[in-house]
């Protein structure tokens, strides 16, 4: 189960759906040639959604995750791996609510960066919210505040664009890495920087939406003291 795939939501994370071939199957997993199915990390949860084979059998996929080597993925798709065997053509189709709603969060968590000065030292996503740890002393951190400031670059509409640099370039700039928890992958030559001009610029191989307009409405529900210097700022949609 080492198989490569070809990332196709690391160059366009709205495509919906796409035509794949079964390259391994075992145990309620499954790999394929190519997916748009992002697989758990960088605290955004993995997808969901069908392959469909040609004969229109429906295989639900109920989650992805990373496999032992760099860029393949694991389709987790239960007892339904029986109806897959290498070479089948598929067609993956994600559960696109779900993930478009995470491309929000997500993209709203790198305005959160640009929002709070100060290390991020974890962070999660999850369906219809999310929390970031900064490492940030006192209590100086206003909910109110937040929320007014990340409200406003939603609405001036930044363009988010993701762009590669080499290690040697990210080696030069360690003041790009804001996560002192998660180091960006480096030794493939290349790391992928996301960048929302003006506004935050940080390495990511997570999926966002291409403007900020698309985020909608957020507010902070809740700002906890995790620690002498943590603080967990918790962010939700302000409208479903
Ligand atoms: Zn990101």
């Amino acid at each position: 189960m080492t198989a490569a795939t070809d990332l196709l939501f690391r160059d366009d994370a709205y495509l919906k759906t796409s035509s794949a071939a079964v390259v391994a199957v075992d145990a309620g997993q499954v790999q394929l040639d190519r997916t748009i199915f992002y697989p758990l990390g960088g605290g955004q949860p993995g997808d969901r959604g069908t392959l469909r084979t040609e004969q229109g059998r429906i295989i639900r996929v109920t989650d992805t995750r990373k496999g032992e080597t760099p860029d393949s993925v694991i389709h987790l798709v239960g007892e339904d791996a029986t109806a897959l065997a290498v070479g089948t053509a598929v067609t993956a189709m994600l559960d696109w609510d779900y993930r478009y709603r995470l491309m929000r969060m997500h993209t709203c968590m790198h305005l959160l960066c640009a929002v709070v000065s100060g290390a991020v030292t974890g962070g999660q996503i999850s369906d219809g919210k999310a929390r970031l740890d900064f490492d940030v002393p006192g209590n100086s951190l206003d909910k109110d505040e937040i929320t007014a400031r990340l409200n406003a670059l939603i609405q001036e509409g930044h363009m988010v664009e993701a762009r590669w640099i080499t290690d040697q370039e990210l080696a030069d700039k360690p003041e790009l890495i804001r996560t002192m928890s998660v180091k960006p992958p480096t030794g493939a030559g290349r790391v992928r920087l996301l960048d929302i001009a003006g506004v935050d610029l940080q390495p990511c191989g997570g999926t966002h939406v291409r403007n900020t307009a698309e985020i909608g409405p957020v507010a902070v529900t809740k700002i906890e003291n995790k620690g002498r210097q943590n603080r967990r700022i918790n962010i939700a949609f302000a409208s479903q």
